[in-house]
Order: C-alpha cells, then sequence, then structure tokens
C-alpha cells in the first residue's frame, strides 16, 4: 500500500513538473496546429457554395411570351408579416375579366426572407433567386420597383413557364377572357 501511494505520488510530481494536464488540455489545439485546413473564405474573391434550397433576393416573373404572371390579387402583400410588398392593381384595359399590377413595390430592407409571399401567390408569380449581393450605402437603393424585380426576375429564371392557359386547358377552357381557346381534350 505504501509502495503504491509512493507511486502515486511520483506520477503526480512527473505530471506537475511535465504540465501533463495543460498538454492534455492544448491536445485538440495541437491537432488543428498540425492538420492546419482555413475554414474562411476570402470573399468576394471566393464564394461559399450556395444550399440548394437558399432564399435569396425576391423577384417578379414573366411567362415564356413576356406576360408578366402577377395578376394584382394582393395575397402576398396580405401574407407577407413585415409589410414589405405594396400592390396597386387595375383591370387589363380591354379585358374587365382580367387584373394586373398597376403598381407593385418592395421595401427589401424589411424582407425576412421567409418565403412567406411565394407560397401565397396563386400563379407563382414570385420567385426567390439565389441573389445575395445587395449591400448598399443607401437603403432608399432598396427601395424596389416593378421593372426592378422583373428585372431580377428576367436574369435569375431566364427559362420561363408557358402561360397558365396553355399548361392547363381546363382553365383555358373555363376562362371566358382568354381569346385562344384551345379544344379540350377528350
Ligand atoms: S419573404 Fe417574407 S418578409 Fe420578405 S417579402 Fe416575402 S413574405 Fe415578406
Ligand atoms: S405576386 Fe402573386 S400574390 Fe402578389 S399580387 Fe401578384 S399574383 Fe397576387
Amino acid at each position: 500500500m505504501a509502495q503504491a501511494t509512493t507511486t502515486e505520488r511520483f506520477l503526480g510530481w512527473l505530471k506537475t513538473i511535465t504540465f501533463y494536464e495543460l498538454l492534455v488540455g492544448m491536445k485538440a489545439t495541437m491537432s488543428h496546429l498540425i492538420h492546419y485546413k482555413p475554414i474562411t473564405l476570402q470573399y468576394p474573391h471566393e464564394k461559399r457554395t450556395l444550399p440548394d434550397n437558399y432564399r435569396g433576393m425576391l423577384a417578379l416573373l414573366r411567362y415564356d411570351d413576356g406576360t408578366e404572371k402577377c395578376v394584382g390579387c394582393d395575397l402576398c402583400e396580405a401574407a407577407c408579416p413585415s409589410r414589405v410588398i405594396r400592390v396597386v392593381s387595375a383591370e387589363i384595359p380591354g379585358e374587365p375579366t382580367k387584373r394586373y399590377s398597376k403598381e407593385y413595390s418592395m421595401n427589401m430592407t424589411r424582407c425576412l426572407f421567409c418565403g412567406m409571399c411565394v407560397d401565397a401567390c396563386p400563379v407563382d408569380a414570385l420567385g426567390m433567386t439565389r441573389e445575395f449581393e445587395w449591400a448598399v450605402y443607401d437603403k432608399r437603393d432598396l427601395q424596389l420597383n416593378k421593372q426592378q424585380l422583373l428585372a431580377i426576375g428576367d436574369r435569375s429564371f431566364p427559362v420561363r413557364e408557358k402561360r397558365l392557359e396553355l399548361q392547363h386547358q381546363n382553365v383555358a377552357f373555363f376562362n371566358v377572357a382568354f381569346k385562344h381557346v384551345p379544344q379540350k381534350p377528350n
């Protein structure tokens, strides 16, 4: 028993003079130093790979014939928890059953990028792009109008959908305002 105690005391003394606990504590640090791999990206020269479901700057979209998808229904404005969106809708001249957004603006200083406006839109007129480099010196530059939002959509979604009437024939068949009604399939 006395022998064991002497051994333990010797080991304790050895640990003290060799800073054993300190070395154990530094093990993870030393391991990182030896296998050093930088994790800092030198932005803007290096850029991180964005996840597939990244939610960046919002955009307004068009159909493949250039028509704006937005029908001015205001649902995005109602769904937005931060009051980012403002829509002023009007009838399409000569087509009283159809509406469009005469004015559409977004105050992007308030946006949470939650995507609720995109989910609320019944015609998929809104999209979230992968654009994130929108730092500005004047926050008034983040008050985007319809033409700016359409331009973002044009560059971010170059492949556009066909008009809704042409995607779903039943929509066209029952849409009395659509001039070129395709034949309903048998
Ligand atoms: S992403 Fe969210 S906060 Fe931003 S405009 Fe859409 S609903 Fe509003
Ligand atoms: S973007 Fe969609 S939800 Fe918003 S007003 Fe236009 S059609 Fe309606």
